[in-house]
Order: structure tokens, then sequence, then C-alpha cells
């Protein structure tokens, strides 16, 4: 007696190999059949004994490939038809494509193993790749993933390639990037001027040449250019700060292998999964030696490892055994990902060029990521994680989250999963702008979003240009988000845990507020479904000079202190505040219009100008990284910031922190005091809305909590009161994560409507 099965499997499983492999399964387990690329994932048929289906059914899930996820495998009984061989069908074409875009994937040890044996038809090639590895959101034109929707489609394979690619035994069945030497792009060294750039293993050995004389060299890596230079080398490090007009914002170092890395970092177990995962990120470690240069004032390195067959090459050929490798751009615009665009963007900045010849699809960044004190925590979700789902919604509509203007990323949801997109930058940059619209029409494109049905999320703020952009795109309704009530929310979307009724409290820099005030130090009560309710925030500021005062920690703090009686002089020692601030000051207190704020992230500024921190900041969050770091150098009793009539009043701390400074104590024990003192208050802020409003989760989210002494201490204070403590994994807690949290509210107004 035959049995037959008919098998919806959904998840990452188209590109990934997994029709070869649901081929082999069948084929060890005597059965026959048919398996199908469809527009949701792939659909399966097989027949024969019913120990022989048994055991495929176990296989399927027991050993997908690699890069395969499967989030949902449905079995249902079926007529046998009398298939005696299994097959792999062409792709279906009939409904719309929901299946999920793969992420970029690091070269695999198969790959790599090709890839240094001289004997193989692709050894040295820099462009190997198969179903378990290579690019893929990088590479995607248009769904669906098939290789005329690739940038490949310029390279017709030749027999060797076209064979592998037709044999569904071979790991490169159905490798949408396939190519080999023969075939495929190359790798170009080019010098400025130059006229014959010089092709395959030369130009890698070139380039590694010029990397070992100090030279800057623009690499063409997955999703973009890298400016690349000898990470020991304090002279071209030097350069490379000059000519990119980066004044101390640290460098990404790539490392040659992880015992390289273990040299310069404190690497655990953790931290080196994370560099060793697929994402491949830019991890966070403690330093254990020093590069001139390449971190200053930091005590940590953003360390990486090779993930693109070109890196591997690199090293191989003999290149630094770390390397500086910085998105090739000037500061703050995006990442060069276009041939010609690079040429022009990076003239005067690269001494030279090792260019591919595939083009990349669209840019996509190198992620950042740490190990958190509630575990692994993404800074930055781009190349590897994106455009992957970050959360499930119980939503039919089609939902567009235009996200903030900062750090901005744009979800899309489809069928109730959440894709976010790569981070895109921040919108103020024209070349940013051109990325946003060009990832909504992406997603659009791609997942074939309705606009008739499309519910439309973006920021509550009218002044951000991602709200302007909303207004003039099609949609079925459009819902504004407030700003923190969307951290909390990306939190919640994570964890599925839509009507648990929770404590939001959001530390950030700055959104715009229901009562058109700057908002960033906010506690809110109430779920997902129900909605959330500001039940507590920190007492109003005067923003001096708007956006400016975020550039400049005096500037902050004389908001701050504007509303205290203290009589301290503080442009004299040992404050010591450029005259910067005194002119703040009468802005403040003349009346003269200024914007309220409670912001957190300014409260943590004014902090660290009365310690010292009293110069313009060259990079987001400077001044409140300085702090964290000299925080943890110093031990102390936490200081008094008590709560009154609703507000946290941050004027009995900041009274401290003065009259402590005065007294000479150290810096780090102020310092450290604070950061105690925001943890204990929001503990007891938490203990009251728990007696008044019943819920015992908290949920930490927003900019500042990527501070991570913050974090564990207020973790660690609340889980010792008995709370649950929640906060995000999946998407950065800083405007990474806005527009996650905008598509679950906007999820959620609609089924309030329905
Ligand atoms: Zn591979
Ligand atoms: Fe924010």
């Amino acid at each position: 007696m035959k049995e037959a099965r008919s098998v919806r499997v959904r998840g990452v499983v188209q590109g990934v190999g997994f029709r070869p492999f649901v081929f082999r399964i069948a084929r060890a387990n005597g059965l026959g059949g048919w398996v199908v690329n469809e527009a949701g994932g792939v659909a399966i048929h097989v027949e024969g004994e019913e120990t022989g289906v048994r055991g495929f059914l176990d296989d399927l899930t027991a050993h997908p490939p690699p890069a395969a996820t499967i989030t949902d495998v449905d079995v249902r009984a079926a007529d046998s038809i009398g298939l005696g061989t299994f097959t792999i069908d062409a792709t279906r074409r009939d409904t719309a494509p929901t299946a999920r875009i793969s992420a970029d994937l690091p070269v695999c040890q198969d790959c790599l193993r090709e890839l240094r044996d001289p004997g193989d038809p692709r050894y040295r090639y820099p462009y190997i790749n198969c179903t378990a590895c290579g690019p893929r959101y990088s590479v995607i034109e248009r769904l669906p993933y098939d290789r005329a929707n690739t940038t490949m489609s310029a390279w017709p394979m030749d027999s060797l390639c076209d064979a592998e690619y037709g044999d569904p035994a071979n790991r490169r069945f159905h490798a949408q990037p396939v190519a080999c030497p023969t075939c495929g792009p190359e790798y170009r060294f080019e010098v400025a001027g130059a006229a014959n750039p010089i092709r395959g293993w030369p130009a890698i050995e070139q380039a590694v040449l010029a990397l070992g004389r100090g030279a800057l060299v623009a690499v063409k890596g997955i999703g973009g250019y890298h400016l690349a230079c000898d990470a020991r080398d304090a002279a071209a490090v030097a350069q490379l700060r000059l000519r990119k007009f980066r004044k101390e914002k640290p460098f990404a170092v790539m490392a040659r292998d992880l015992a390289i890395a273990r040299t310069i970092a404190e690497l655990g177990v953790e931290t080196e999964g994370l560099l060793l995962s697929a994402a491949r990120p830019i991890v966070l470690a403690s330093k254990k030696a020093e590069l001139p240069d390449v971190a200053p004032d930091t005590e940590e390195f953003g360390l990486m490892l090779p993930y693109a067959p070109i890196h591997y090459l690199l090293f191989e050929a003999g290149a630094p055994d770390l390397l500086v490798m910085t998105s090739a751009n000037r500061s703050s615009e995006p990442i060069a990902f276009r041939d010609g665009e690079a040429r022009s963007q990076l003239l005067g900045i690269a001494d030279a060029f090792l260019a591919g010849e595939r083009p990349i699809a669209r840019r996509v960044d190198d992620s950042v990521a740490r190990v958190g004190p509630l575990g692994p925590m993404i800074l930055r979700r781009s190349r590897g994680y994106a455009p992957g789902a970050a959360a499930v919604l119980p939503v039919k509509r089609p939902v567009l989250a235009l996200g903030g203007d900062l750090k901005n990323t744009v979800t899309t949801v489809v069928d109730g999963q959440a894709f976010v997109s790569q981070h895109i930058g921040d919108l103020d940059d024209i070349g940013s702008r051109e990325a946003f619209q060009q990832t909504i029409r992406d997603l659009m494109t791609m997942y074939d979003v309705d606009t008739e049905e499309l519910l439309l999320a973006h920021d509550a703020h009218p002044g951000y240009s991602s709200t302007s952009y909303a207004a003039g795109l099609p949609a079925a309704r459009k819902v504004a988000v407030q700003h923190h009530r969307a951290h909390i929310a990306s939190v919640i979307a994570e964890r599925g845990a839509w009507e648990d009724r929770v404590i939001g409290i959001s530390l950030d820099g700055a959104g715009y507020g229901d009562d058109g005030s700057i908002w960033g130090g906010e506690l809110f009560v109430g779920s997902l479904a129900a909605g959330f309710d500001r039940a507590l925030h920190l007492r109003p500021a005067l923003l001096v000079g708007g956006d400016a005062a975020a550039r400049f920690p005096v500037q902050a703090a004389a908001g701050f202190l504007a509303q205290m009686e203290t009589t301290a002089k503080l442009d004299e020692p040992p404050f010591s505040f450029p005259v910067r601030y005194r002119r703040a000051m009468q802005v403040a207190r003349s009346g003269a219009r200024s914007f309220v704020t409670t912001s957190a992230g300014r409260l943590f500024d004014t902090v660290a100008a009365l310690l010292g921190f009293t110069r313009e900041i060259t990079f987001e969050g400077q001044a409140a990284m300085w702090l964290e770091q000299l925080a943890c150098r110093g031990r102390a009793e936490p200081y008094p910031m008590p709560l009154v009539d609703g507000e946290l009043d941050f004027r009995p701390l900041l009274e401290a922190v003065i009259t402590d400074r005065l007294r000479d104590r150290a810096a780090a024990e102020i310092a450290r005091a604070f950061h105690c003192g925001i943890a204990q208050t929001l503990r007891h802020a938490a203990e009251w809305l728990r007696e008044t409003q019943g819920s015992a989760t908290v949920v930490l989210s927003g900019g500042v909590f990527q501070n991570r002494l913050l974090l564990a201490e207020t973790a660690a204070l609340m889980t010792g009161g008995g709370f649950r403590v929640w906060t995000n994994s999946a998407v950065p807690p800083n405007d990474g994560g806005i527009s996650l949290g905008q598509a679950a509210i906007a999820a959620f107004c609609e089924e309030r409507r329905a």
C-alpha cells in the first residue's frame, strides 16, 4: 500500500539549496514525487512506502541546508499518483511572491576549500559561491529569484557552470549567482590615472602590495565599497581620517581570522559566536591592545571577520592581518556601491581601487552588533540580516512603515511577516533619501504590494522628511505613530507579546511628543493591542537651539541648569564651560522661544559636560559613550532622582553632580552615581506603576539603552524587584528599530477597527 503526502514548507527556503536537498532526501528514502518553488515557499509531493515517507518527513526538518530557515511545515494526506521517480519542477508564478528573500551569506566551507585548491576550476576566484553561500539581497533586482533577475544576468554561464547549475545532486544546483573564471566577472586593480587595469589574481596581489606600502585601497565588497588600509600603520590610518573628514569616530577592523582578533580584543564565547554568525557583523569588543588612531578615546574595537571571497583572497595574498575596513564615503555620505559613483566620490580619498565587475543591486552596509547584558544586541541591522523577517504580526493587509529620519530603516509587512530593510542612514543626506525611496520601491515591487490595501505608518513628527514623503504616497490608510511608543512596540513585536500589559520605558535622544514638545524620557503603560498611555516622564527642560543642542553638550546643559538655582560658576574650573554655555543660558533665561524637552539623551549630555566633555561632539552619541566609559571605572551609591507629580525630577541629581565635582570627587565615581541614580529611579517608577496599574513586565528601548552599563544596572534592579525585563534583540533599540514598532502599532490600529 503506497502512502502519499503533500507538504508545504515556508521560511527562507528559496535560493538556499532547498530543492536539491529535498531531492536528495526523497531519493534516499526511496520516494517518487516532485518539489517546486512556489510564491509562498516550497511545495512537495512525495509517495512511496510508509517507512520511507516517515523517514523523509524526519529528514526534512532534521538537517535542512545551513542557509535555510524553516518557519512552518504543513503536511497533508494526498492521493498517490503512481510516480516512481522524484523530480525538481520549474518555479510556479501563479500567486503573489511572499517567499522570503534571503540575506547575503558569507562564503561557505566547501567554497573556501575550492578557493584554496590549485586543482579546482574556481581556484582563487573571488566570485565563487553556491546554494549555501554568497550574495542574495545585494544582487536581486526583482523576484522571483532567478539568474535573469539578478545582477549576474550579463554573464552567460559556460558549460562547467551550466552543468553544475542544472544538476540536482550538485550544491550549485540553481545557485543563481554561480560563475567561474572562464565565464564570470573578475576583480580589477586600478590606480587613478593609469590606463590599463590589472585583472584576476595579479590584481589582488597588486592591492596587497599597495596596502603594504601604506596606501588606502577601495575594495568592492558585497553591499558596497570599503576603504582599506593597514590597521597597524599609524600614518595610513591618519591619512584615512584626514581624507575622509572623520575626526574621532572609530573605524571598523577586519581581522584575518579569530586567532588574530583575539590578540587585540577580549573575546568571550558569545562575542566569538557573533563574529562567526552568518551575518558576519562588526562586533564591538573590549580592547586588549592598542592600534593607534583606529578607535581613539574608546575602550572597544569594532571587529569583523572576512566574509566575501575577496577578503579571504586578500589575506591569502599576504595583506596585513588587521585591516581597517570602513565604508567608502566621506563622513555622513552613504557608502558608495556603484562603480562610477565610487570613482567620483572617492576621488582624492582612495589611492587605488580593487573593483569587482559584478554590480551591486542595492547598498547594504555592514551590520553592527555586540553582546549586551541581556544577550546579543544589534546596533545597526543591515548586511546579513536584511531583509529578513524580524517579527510576525496578526495583520492581513500589507503594511509599510517608513521609520524615523535618523538611522532610517523601512519595514514591510506581507502576510503577517514583518521584513525590516537594511540600514539606510540619516535622511538629511540626499544620497540616503534616494536610498530610502529606492528601498521603498524595491520592497513594494518585490512583494507585489497593492497600494489600495496598504496601511502606511510614519513618525508623528510633522517636520520629518519621512513624514512629508508619506504624504505623497498612495495608501488605503495612513497612521502617524509617536516615536517612543514605536520604540516600545518594536520590542513587543519581536516577542509577539501583543496582548501583554507592560511598563514601557523609552529613554532616547529626541522624538516628537503628543503635546508637540520633544520627548525622550517616557514611561508608558499598556499593550500593543490596547495602546500605550504615557504614565510618567522626565521633568521637562529646555532644548536651547533645537537640534544644535545635541551637538554641544554644554548647550544641552544650559537647558537643564536654567531650571535650577545653582550658584556654581560653570565657566570657571573645574567646569570651564566655553562661552557657548553662557549664551545658551541667556537664551534659556530670557524666556525666548525654546523647545521644551524630556530627552534623557540630553540629560546624559548635561552630565558629560559637567564632568569635562565640554567640546562639540564629532559623532552621534559621543558624549554619552564617553560618560559610560568613565562610569565603568568607578563605584558609587546612586544619586537621588525623586518622582514628583508624575515627573522624574533631575534637579537633586544634577545638584549632587555639581556639589561632588566642586568637592573634587573622582569623575568616574560621579558618573557611576549618575548611572545608578537613573537605574534606581526607573525601578522606583516601575514599582509605583506596578502598584497603581498592575504590570510586572518592563520593556526597555530607545537609543539611550545602547548604554550597556545603564542597561545592566536597570535590568539587575528590575529583576531584583520581581520584574520581567525585555529589550530589543532582533532590531536595534535606537531609531533603526522605529519602523518595526510603527508597523506593529499600525497593524493593531487596524485590528481595533476591524
Ligand atoms: Zn559555497
Ligand atoms: Fe528614538
